[in-house]
């Protein structure tokens, strides 16, 4: 996973320089601005240290249409996406396409496995939508499809199996041949289908 630091400067606009309490959990947002890059609303998030506006906002990381993942806070300050939040929750938003909100897969495809390495170096913690804090339509798409939402949090979930480990269980359990195995990888998400396939069969 590549990740692409661009730290936004310290200000008291968007990067306060706070230390976090604690980290508790995540909480996923939508950028609200259809067909922008991960880096223009990283700009957008620089450009509040003027102070023009007197607009309080940032978040720890951004995914972009194409899956790109930019950082703009380090995970141990205070980032200023969902207001009492902020304290103990790693903020992301997220790029779309349409003002529907809806991910790409790419962006979902980061989005999971951002959350899944969080997850490894703090241990389980809550991944939860700024909707579920203030109560806000964000991320818009997935306040009005809960069973969406529900989705990306069984990816996020799933055991950490590599798809070496995958392709074992499948042809062991399963006794399929390589060519039959390539053939599911070729899928959109196929080592997503085949780690399932082999965490219901193992
Ligand atoms: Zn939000």
């Amino acid at each position: 996973m590549n990740i692409n630091k661009m730290l936004l400067s310290k200000n008291k606009y968007s990067r306060p320089g706070i230390y976090m309490d604690k980290i508790k959990g995540i909480v996923i947002h939508y950028v609200g601005n259809p067909n922008t890059s991960a880096e223009a609303n990283r700009n957008y998030f620089e450009n509040l240290k003027y102070g023009t506006n007197n607009i309080y906002a940032s978040s720890h990381y951004i995914i972009g249409i194409d899956g790109e993942i930019i950082m703009c806070v380090p995970e141990g300050e205070v980032a200023y996406h969902a207001s009492k939040a902020n304290y103990e929750y790693i903020g992301i938003e997220c790029c779309h396409k349409y003002s529907d909100g809806k991910f790409s897969h790419k962006t979902i495809n980061s989005l999971v496995m951002l959350c899944k390495d969080i997850i490894s170096r703090y241990g389980n913690m809550d991944i939860i939508r700024h909707y579920d804090v203030t109560g806000k339509n964000c991320p818009l798409y997935y306040v009005k499809n809960t069973d969406e939402w529900k989705n990306i949090l069984k990816l996020i979930e799933e055991d950490k199996m590599t798809t070496d480990e995958a392709v074992a269980v499948l042809k062991k359990n399963l006794r399929l041949e390589d060519s039959t195995i390539q053939f599911l990888l070729c899928y959109k998400f196929g080592d997503e289908l085949v780690k399932r396939i082999a965490q219901n069969i193992k």
